[in-house]
């Protein structure tokens, strides 16, 4: 069996930091996208519900819960690319 180290918890943590989708304008991670579920595939635990993900809308809209508005999400990392050229210039 594998043992947990701190190295890997900071590279799991690391994982999931890279592959975040955040809001074009503020950087938000707080992104909510209109997605299809399985209307009958779903369980509940502590109160939450979690559905099993059937597929994207064709129109896919995403709503930043920063900006309270809609947005466009790009990958964390382009973000960040923007914010190094803007500091640059
Ligand atoms: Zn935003």
């Amino acid at each position: 069996m594998l043992k947990l180290t701190k190295q890997m918890k900071a590279d799991i943590r690391k994982l999931r930091e890279d592959d975040l989708i955040v809001c074009d304008v503020c950087g938000s991670d707080k992104l909510s996208e209109k997605i299809w579920v399985g209307s009958n595939s779903y369980i509940s635990i502590s109160g939450e519900t979690y559905y099993r993900y059937e597929g994207e809308v064709d129109d896919g809209q995403y709503w930043c819960e920063d900006c309270n508005d809609m947005t466009h999400p790009i990958h964390i990392s382009e973000y960040k690319g923007d914010e190094d050229a803007k500091q640059k210039s």
